[in-house]
């Protein structure tokens, strides 16, 4: 098993490699964001300015990056950046932060991209006291219900507090694999061929080895 992890690894290495300076970069980016936007001639949206040392910058985007997908109002999923007004108002609508994925040294037609789901945010730390009423967990952001009151009694008007998505987006949560029981995240998969077409061998590199 080792030895085949490595020659996976070797192998993306060199795709990399292959594939020059132009790569996909995703980033979550906080609020105030530090950026200024312009609309590209023909379609799609670019990054004109980055404010230095602002959230932006922090997150590793520059003047010049090409903005893909965008964070939709709810956040719970990403919509491709084809005219700067509306990229604007959904990202003037998302609290908080907004997720970016930006093409940088190569051209995307943006006409071409369809809405995505938005990746799940994992890594959510959990006290003993929370893992002990881990219960279930959102399927489109990764939010984990740990409240005292048991999911089942929530109404079904219940929605994620990080993602507004509905009640019947959560599935069972197994704390000992930290997975969903039952449920599926958004397949790998599909995501990696949305952007490999793209020739996005840095999108490749963030999904392939997680
Ligand atoms: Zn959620």
């Amino acid at each position: 098993f080792l030895t085949q992890t490595k020659i996976v690894k070797r192998g993306l290495e060199i795709r990399a490699r292959a594939a020059g300076a132009s790569k996909t970069i995703e980033v979550e980016v906080d609020k105030p964001l530090g950026l200024t936007l312009g609309q590209k001639p023909g379609g799609g949206v670019v990054i004109a300015a980055v404010e230095g040392g602002g959230n932006a910058a922090k997150a590793g985007l520059k003047a010049g990056d090409q903005v893909l997908y965008t964070s939709s109002f709810f956040g719970d999923e990403l919509w491709p950046a084809d005219k700067l007004g509306f990229t604007k108002t959904a990202i003037q609508a998302k609290p908080d932060s907004v997720y970016f994925v930006v093409s940088r040294g190569a051209e995307v037609d943006v006409k071409k991209l369809t809405k995505r789901p938005a990746p799940p945010r994992f890594g959510q730390k959990l006290t003993e006291a929370q893992k002990a009423r881990a219960t279930h967990i959102c399927l489109d952001c990764g939010y984990i219900y740990t409240l005292q009151k048991p999911f089942d009694e929530q109404p079904d008007t219940y929605a994620c507090p990080q993602c507004r998505a509905p009640k019947k987006r959560f599935a069972r949560y197994d704390v000992k694999t930290g997975k969903a029981i039952g449920g599926s995240l958004p397949p790998v998969g599909v995501i990696i061929g949305l952007v490999a077409g793209i020739g996005a061998v840095g999108a490749l590199l963030v999904y392939g080895l997680q």
